[in-house]
């Protein structure tokens, strides 16, 4: 196989056809069969930590590249533009950090989320007392708004 198709689903079908890598915007993932060719399904979610889809109006590429270390075919590609490049299959060395990597990737990521959360929040609390006090004055000036 040299390329995958895309098509943008709102569900994904049941049976996958070769060649064609189909996405769901809504739910973040898309999916395709191995372009081996050896049938197994490669599910790739959309996230700051997993993978990213470029869609150019015509043409998608996924970043990173795609490692199916779990299937017996272990392979390894790219997809820029709907084009599949093959890569070079990895030693369990390389996978296990790749893997250690994705791990340390999800955590930096989630420390993120609750970092700008407790930004975030005394912001919040500001606001709606900046808004009581502005509700005061203006009940105090009788100003109805
Ligand atoms: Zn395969």
């Amino acid at each position: 196989m040299e390329t995958l198709q895309p098509k943008f689903v709102d569900v994904i079908p049941e049976k996958l056809e070769d060649g064609i890598i189909y996405i769901s915007m809504n739910r973040s993932i898309a999916l395709h069969l191995c372009v081996c060719g050896c049938q197994n399904e490669v599910v790739t979610p959309f996230s700051p930590t997993d993978w990213e889809l470029r869609f150019d109006g015509s043409s998608i590429s996924l970043y990173p590249s795609i490692g199916n270390w779990e299937f017996p075919c272990k392979s390894h590609y790219w997809v820029t533009r709907n084009v599949i490049k093959y890569s070079n299959t990895w030693n369990k060395k390389q996978i296990q950090a790749g893997r250690d990597q994705d791990k340390r990737n999800k955590a930096i990521y989630s420390n993120h989320k609750v970092v700008n959360m407790a930004i975030l929040k005394p912001v919040i609390v500001k606001k709606s007392r900046l808004l009581k006090l502005c509700n005061q004055l203006l009940s105090l000036l009788k100003i109805k708004i």
